[in-house]
């Protein structure tokens, strides 16, 4: 079967959809684009995930009293949508919501001696198996012809738990496997893959955009939109920055920066797929849908324009000095990053000396903690916590000056197009103002 011309897809996140008014604007939404064969991808409602990963950590723990507290707190919220949203025709949904429910329960009872990795993967998608299941239903039923499609079957990767790699050309078989001909809408679950042989993967957290990029990608989209709860790629995030302003355009190279240094409101992933092919994307906003948003392609004539500001918060610097007092040479460079690697833990800075390296990583996890202990064996490790790391894009000095006025700056780094400085976190004030 071929799918019709000109798809497009649709991605919400989770923090466009919280409650049955965002589903029911969805659909409002979704009537705005009709004629058009589209498919639409779903992160987990509102919090979900972050309520999964609690849940897996209380099944985990054997800490039944938790567990079940909530599991029951999952459970009632997602049937309260169900409820709000169809009232007496609620029943075949919520006998759907409440599947889901029992499965993960069960997963949960057997998964739990397997691997976290493993046992992550297995359970912590059905906040996307709930969303997708409840707003495909909302469609069909606001008459969107619509189709639920299962993303584990759409999207093969290998078996790399909790950061599955996507196998492009049997993703790319899976999608022409698809029947196109009657267009309806395809619903389906950001975030999610599957191994060829069935396994439950995911893409890391925040992969929903990914997700949509990897469908663009292996379909030949004609173009993405990203609806967000901000109206679209601001200089700065606009709930930190009370100036922050709008970029109306940036090309992908630009927005891969961005995303890379950490600004949340896109997966760092999710713009090569799009390069390679030239798919532009839009991101806009869920709430004001007719505002033009802004749009990521190719083009880079309005790169560097303004200078961009990125924020990086709870961060760790470890400063490394080799017990042995050798110089900092490529041989320990390179066992330095080597131990990163094999733990999995990325630094969102390196910064070096003769005696010295110092890493900004991110919040303390148990991965931390090992990469510390194999670390301690060579180096002398000096660890400093809770600190803010700030990257500006095309600085100026000006703008890096007032935006460091009055802070300590414990590591610097510095290319052609790139400032980064960390900062004490306590002296780092919870909204901020870009100097003018
Ligand atoms: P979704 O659930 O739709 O994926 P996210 O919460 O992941 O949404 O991303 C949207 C958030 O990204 C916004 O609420 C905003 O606070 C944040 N953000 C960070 N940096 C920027 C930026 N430069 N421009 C716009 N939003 C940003
Ligand atoms: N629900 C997943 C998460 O919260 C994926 C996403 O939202 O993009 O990380
Ligand atoms: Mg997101």
């Amino acid at each position: 079967m071929h799918r019709c011309d000109m798809t497009q897809i649709f991605k919400f996140g989770g923090a466009s959809l919280r409650d049955a008014d965002d589903i029911r604007h969805l659909g409002h939404l979704m009537a705005d684009f009709p004629g058009r064969p589209l498919v639409v991808v779903l992160s987990a409602m509102g919090k979900t995930t972050n309520a999964l990963e609690a849940l897996l950590d209380a099944a985990r723990g054997n800490d039944e009293a938790n567990y079940r507290e909530r599991l029951e707190n999952l459970r009632r919220d997602h049937l309260a949508i169900v409820g709000a949203l169809f009232g007496s025709k609620a029943s075949p949904v919520a006998q759907r919501v409440e599947a889901l429910i029992a499965e993960l329960d069960q997963h949960h009872r057997t998964l739990a001696k397997h691997a976290r990795p493993f046992h992550y993967d297995q359970t912590i998608g059905f906040g996307e198996l709930m969303s997708t299941t409840i707003v495909s239903a909302w469609l069909e039923a606001s008459g969107i012809a619509t189709r639920w499609q299962d993303a584990r079957r759409l999207i093969v990767t290998d078996d790399c738990y909790q950061a599955a790699n996507v196998d492009w050309a049997a993703t790319t078989e899976r999608l022409r496997e698809l029947a196109w001909d009657d267009c309806r809408l395809l619903v389906t679950q950001g975030f999610l893959g599957g191994t060829q042989d069935g396994q439950t993967t995911t893409l890391g957290r925040g992969g929903s955009d990914y997700s949509a990029a990897i469908l663009a990608h292996c379909l030949e989209a004609e173009r993405v939109t990203m609806w967000k709860d901000v109206p679209g790629l601001f200089n700065a995030d606009p709930r930190r920055f009370d100036n922050a302003t709008q970029l109306e355009h940036i090309s992908y190279a630009e927005t891969i920066e961005l995303a890379w240094h950490g600004a949340k409101v896109i997966h760092p992933k999710s713009l090569a797929p799009l390069q390679r092919k030239r798919i532009p994307l839009t991101v806009r906003s869920f709430k004001a849908p007719r505002t033009p948003g802004s749009t990521i392609d190719a083009d880079p004539r309005h790169d560097g324009d303004v200078p961009i500001v990125i924020l990086r918060e709870a961060q760790i610097l470890l400063t490394l000095y080799p017990r042995d007092f050798a110089l900092m040479d490529e041989a320990h460079q390179h066992d330095i990053l080597g131990h990163l690697v094999r733990v999995g833990v990325h630094a969102s800075m390196i910064d070096s000396a003769a005696m010295r390296v110092s890493l900004c990583l991110d919040r303390p996890t148990g991965r931390l903690e090992a990469l510390v202990e194999a670390l301690s064996a060579d180096y002398r490790v000096v660890r400093r916590n809770n600190l803010t790391l700030l990257t500006v894009r095309h600085p100026d000095d000006g703008l890096l000056e007032g935006l460091s006025a009055g802070r300590d700056c414990l590591a610097e780094r510095r290319n052609a197009d790139t400032a980064q400085r960390l900062f004490p976190g306590d002296q780092c004030p919870e909204s901020w103002h870009l100097p003018t």
